[in-house]
């Protein structure tokens, strides 16, 4: 399986890739993550995107598209869940270019559709660890210990630009980017929907039934 996750901000695309990836044996590979990473490592690429991620902005295409194919080779031969990238319809193309070269194209395109409201309440209460980087809810997925991550024991934040205005402008502008993409995998015959409003496990089991019944 060769799969990429859409979906606005707070979709899960996060969590349900690491559940794919748990499932089926493939690897994560996160463009927000990695691009977290680097912020973090303050290394010169990390310089460069770090406006862009605090305010909610898209990082230029050549440099995301840079960022991934540096990585992608490592992970065609296992299977790959790809979460947050592509985000744009040349990310898309550059993929299924960087992919074909290697006679590995993606074999489905999981949209996760989610009602605006149940967006909002997602993000009030997201939390994350500053050094694992790990996800938490504070209602829908609480760590073991209030406000402590269970993997480091460290204290839990909430991301910089999971703040009300940056939120704001991370929905707008998926919500400008998003059609041209769904329309691109549509017509590749790549695109299935899924309705990612319900709990965690619910959308988990309808991604798995999906899955589980192509793997045969
Ligand atoms: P995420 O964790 O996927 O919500 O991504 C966090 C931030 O990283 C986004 O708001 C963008 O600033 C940046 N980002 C992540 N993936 C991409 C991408 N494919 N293209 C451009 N920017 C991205």
């Amino acid at each position: 399986m060769r799969l990429a996750l859409l979906g606005p901000p707070g979709a899960g695309k996060g969590t349900q890739a690491s559940r794919i990836c748990e499932a089926f044996g493939l690897l994560h590979l996160s463009s927000g993550d990695l691009l977290r990473a680097e912020k973090l490592k303050n290394t010169p690429v990390g310089k460069k995107i770090r406006d862009y991620i605090d305010n909610g902005r898209f990082v230029p295409d050549e440099l995301m598209i840079g960022i991934m194919r540096s990585k992608l080779v490592s992970l065609v031969r296992q299977g790959f869940v790809l979460d947050g990238f592509p985000r744009t319809v040349s990310q898309a193309k550059s993929l299924s270019d960087m992919l074909d070269a290697l006679n590995r194209p993606l074999t489905q395109v999981i949209n996760l559709a989610v009602d605006p409201a149940v967006l909002t309440r997602r993000f009030e209460g997201r939390r994350v660890c500053p050094v694992c980087l790990s996800v938490y809810h504070v209602d829908l997925m609480p760590p073991q210990q209030n406000g402590i991550c269970d993997v480091d024991g460290a204290e839990l934040v909430i991301r910089p630009d999971d703040m009300p205005a940056v939120v704001q402008t991370r929905i707008e502008t998926y919500h400008q980017t998003i059609r041209p993409l769904l329309a691109y995998y549509r017509d590749a015959g790549l695109l299935w929907d899924v309705d990612a409003s319900g709990t965690v496990d619910e959308v988990w089991l309808a991604i798995d039934a999906r899955l589980a019944g192509q793997e045969v």
